[in-house]
């Protein structure tokens, strides 16, 4: 963006617009240039002391914080199994499917008309990576460069996803990445109960096909909808949880860490738990 504010204000605009493109409206800006959001620091990170924060703090405006969610329950059990609006269900019953495969519930799932979202999707964005990974990562829904693709965290807060994923010295493939639904939502809002309801049954599937060491829940979608609660994500975030006999821990969004880059220490301090409970150690800085 050429100079033409003061320097503080342009800067405001600049987190304004960034904010927008995490939201996923796009259309009225132009190419900001290399320099948008970084996960910068992560050399430091990886060699820095495991409790050092890791991630720069930039000057990005704080947090709105959210009101707190009026009922709390308990974090357990198993998600509500409502039944799909159309279409044959994707989960029968609440126990495992004996012998499932992430290519039988692909096939499943089909060219998924189960609930609206089918209307507006280009592409179905199912998951990727490996299919007997030790670490699932689970994030809400596709946004513009996911449908477009068909692949899950592949926009801006993909990039960041990828940044954190090596910072702990694994690659994407050596991990799966997931959805709670599998077509973008409108304008990127938020899933609504009807949506999580006929797609989440499946992502309890791929869970399971999987049967990863540890559930990494990124943000609170994931979370609410894998652990079926309501409490807020501020309240048991960083924690160990357990789910059908998986860890499961829930941190950050990478798109909250793009708005609020400070946050970005509160995450590094939840993968390396991570970390530590699948025996990764930090990657050895090089000798140059
Ligand atoms: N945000 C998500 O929650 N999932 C994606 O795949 C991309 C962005």
């Amino acid at each position: 963006m050429p100079e033409r504010f003061p320097a503080s204000l342009q800067q405001k605009i600049e987190d304004r617009l960034r904010y927008y493109e995490d939201l996923g409206i796009r259309l009225f800006y132009t190419d900001r240039g290399p320099g948008g959001a970084s996960f910068t620091g992560l050399e430091a990170a990886a060699s820095a002391p495991s409790t050092a924060p890791v991630f720069e703090e930039s000057a990005l405006p704080k947090p709105v914080p959210k009101p707190a969610p009026a009922k709390v329950a308990p974090v357990a059990g198993h998600p509500p199994l409502v039944a799909p609006p159309s279409g044959p269900s994707l989960f029968e019953g609440t126990d495992k499917i004996k012998d499932d495969t992430l290519l039988k519930i692909r096939e499943d799932l089909g060219e998924c008309t189960r609930c609206k979202l089918h209307k507006g999707r280009n592409k179905i964005v199912f998951g990727d990576g490996n299919p007997k990974a030790q670490l699932v990562f689970v994030g809400e829904g596709p946004g513009a460069d996911e449908d477009a693709q068909g692949l899950p965290f592949v926009g801006r807060a993909g990039k960041l996803l990828t940044q954190m994923i090596e910072a702990m010295g694994l690659q994407r493939q050596d991990v799966y990445i997931c959805n709670v639904v599998k077509c973008r939502p409108p304008e990127n809002r938020a899933p609504e109960p009807d949506e999580v309801a006929a797609c989440s049954p499946l992502l309890m599937r791929q869970i399971d096909s999987i049967h990863p060491k540890v559930i990494v829940c990124l943000g609170a979608t994931a979370a609410k909808t894998i652990l079926n609660t309501t409490r807020g994500i501020s309240q048991f975030r960083g924690e160990w949880l357990e789910w059908r006999g998986h860890k499961l821990m829930a941190t950050y969004h990478p798109a909250y860490l793009l708005r609020n880059p400070p946050a970005k220490a509160d995450v590094w301090k939840d993968l390396q738990k991570v970390m530590a409970e699948l025996g990764l150690q930090l990657p050895k800085k090089s000798k140059s």
